[in-house]
């Protein structure tokens, strides 16, 4: 694998996939960008070095058919601004060989959005699992998939990989493009680079104590890293909607809120292990619960083992706050995934806030902080505390899987 520090693209044409999977409002209009600024090093660098660049992405689940909607068109302008020069667009990303072939030094070819291809993911379409037929479709789409791989390959002399948002996927621009460059004309792009060191950081070295906070709406979704970290932490908080499927469990009325009652078995079992390893759980207690899942509903603040009927926890309430900031403000390496509550409400962003404060105050005595999962990063942004924390991940998927200890096939394919 060659490395992007080390490398002259001066006259080379690079393929780079990146993670502009950007959040777009009703209109079009993008809602977050950091995805697109994390990538700017990168892309910088190729062009001051006199390189071309061919930019390839995906957009939202498409499931392999063209979508409008999610068009990366839409997102060329904001491209052009952050690179600070025009944009060519190809609108058929396995159809891009003459546009390709036609740029020159420092010019920039944005990709429409691979899944557009169902050859991207790999994953035979239109057939069920079930279906008798369904390997050998399997079979035929891994080969479709190869040759997609490959059409994207043919367009460049090097391939970087600076998505690190999509590296835990086995897919045609992800990895099994790689095997069609050799080994010094394939890299890790410096986002990649820096979250890889970043993960690196919180597994190894791990300075305590260590305060893992894991939030958002559902236990089923968190259960594989909630299970990993219980090996490496101290202090495990969990809090947003996963507290009442725990509440619940614990035999607690939780009203209308968010539960899976098919995970209280889950909740206990993760309450005993936790108990067996040593690990500090903190669960919310109280929260603040409101009549109707909307920003201007009537709230109260109650026990979470006793929400009225009718009523449901958004927020965590004041005393899950100390109990939270108890074990944050002294930790020496933190952890931040999903959100405390409903934050997209203004009035239900408290908790959310208060984990951003303490990890802020924290950071400032010297911990090692890594926020990470799409959430959690707009968080950290709508509270503007994004450069007060040490690392902020652009990975949900990927930096959870890197954290459980998974190889992720975006870096081994380059490293092959
Ligand atoms: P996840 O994708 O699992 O990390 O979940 C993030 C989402 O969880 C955000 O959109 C939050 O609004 C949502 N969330 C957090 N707390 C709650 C809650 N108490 N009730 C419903 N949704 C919640």
């Amino acid at each position: 694998m060659a490395k992007i520090e080390d490398f002259n693209f001066k006259g080379k044409k690079a393929i780079v996939r990146v993670d502009f999977n950007v959040p777009l409002d009703e209109n079009g209009n993008i809602t977050d960008d950091t995805r697109i600024r994390g990538a700017l090093p990168t892309l910088k660098k190729i062009l001051s070095d006199g390189g071309s660049l061919i930019l390839m992405s995906h957009m939202g689940k498409p499931k392999g058919k063209v979508n409008p909607k999610l068009s990366l068109a839409q997102i060329r302008d904001a491209v052009a601004k952050a690179l600070g020069t025009d944009v060519k667009f190809a609108p058929d990303c396995a159809k891009a060989s003459e546009a390709a072939k036609e740029l020159k030094p420092g010019e920039v070819l944005l990709l429409e959005n691979l899944r557009f291809y169902p050859e991207e993911e790999g994953k035979p379409v239109g057939i069920d699992k079930a279906d008798p037929q369904y390997d050998e479709a399997k079979k035929a789409m891994k080969e479709s998939q190869k040759e997609f791989a490959k059409t994207l390959a043919s367009y460049a002399d090097v391939y970087v990989n600076d998505a690190f948002g999509t590296a835990h996927r086995r897919h045609a621009s992800t990895a099994v493009i790689a095997g069609y460059f050799d080994q010094n004309d394939k890299m890790l792009g410096f986002l990649m680079e820096k979250e890889v060191k970043a993960v690196d950081n919180i597994l190894k070295d791990i300075k305590r104590p260590f305060t893992a906070i894991m939030g958002g709406s559902k236990v089923s979704t968190k259960i594989g890293i909630i299970e990993n970290l219980m090996d490496k932490v101290d202090n495990l908080i969990l809090c947003g909607g996963m507290t009442y499927t725990f509440a619940k469990a614990m035999g607690g009325n939780v009203g209308k809120s968010i539960c899976e009652t098919d995970k209280l078995d889950l909740a206990l079992d993760i309450m005993k292990k936790a108990k067996e390893k040593g690990v500090n759980l903190v669960l919310g207690t109280d929260c603040v619960a409101a009549d109707d899942f909307n920003n201007n509903a009537n709230t109260q603040i109650c026990s979470v083992m006793n929400i009225p009927d009718g009523w449901e926890g958004l927020d965590a309430g004041p005393d899950s706050i100390i109990a939270f900031r108890n074990v944050i403000v002294p930790a020496k390496t933190i952890l931040w995934n999903g959100p405390a509550g409903v934050f997209e409400f203004d009035n239900f962003t408290t908790g959310s806030k208060a984990i951003a404060d303490a990890i802020v105050e924290a950071t400032n005595n010297g911990a090692f902080s890594l926020v990470g999962g799409g959430d959690s990063v707009a968080c950290v942004n709508k509270f503007g505390v994004a450069d007060s924390v040490s690392y902020v991940s652009t990975g949900g998927g990927a930096l959870l899987e890197a954290i459980e200890g998974k190889t992720l096939p975006g870096v081994a394919a380059v490293s092959e």
